[in-house]
């Protein structure tokens, strides 16, 4: 199994991506597997599936995370671009507040059903979202 190499990534991030990759963190599907006496293994935040390590890190907010990683890469390119062309970069501090401010004003805008405040996205936005029982269209 290969190991994340970043040094951006603190290690108990990168112990939680090695556990997640060996399905040893505490969803309730492998919780269930153990023998762990639950109500439910449905997911705590949807209740539309299993919780299993799949469930959990990629589907449940599956949209979100797309529209967050793109909008990245998004800004990532456009700072290059800025670099290449106009022999400035805007450095990490503008490309993250770019990242979470357009994210955020981009997923209200864009979408027909989410409505997050901002404090809801700062603080939890994938529990928020899925409390509104919705789907992200990225139209
Ligand atoms: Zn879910």
């Amino acid at each position: 199994m290969t190991t994340l190499r970043n040094k951006s990534i603190p290690q108990k991030v990168s112990l939680f991506i090695w556990r997640t990759r060996l399905k040893r963190i505490p969803v309730r599907v492998e919780l269930d597997k153990r023998g762990v006496d639950l109500d439910s293994v449905l997911c705590p935040l949807c209740s539309d599936a299993p919780e299993s390590v799949e469930h959990a890190m990629f589907s449940c907010a599956k949209e979100l995370w797309n529209t967050v990683i793109w909008v990245s890469g998004y800004f990532i390119w456009k700072n290059r671009n800025q670099k290449v062309f106009a022999k400035d970069s805007w450095g990490a501090p503008k490309i993250l507040n770019e990242i979470q401010v357009k994210t955020y004003e981009w997923i209200n805008n864009r979408s027909k059903r989410f409505n997050l405040t901002w404090h809801e996205w700062l603080t939890n936005p994938q529990v928020s979202a899925s409390h509104q029982h919705t789907c992200f269209d990225p139209g």
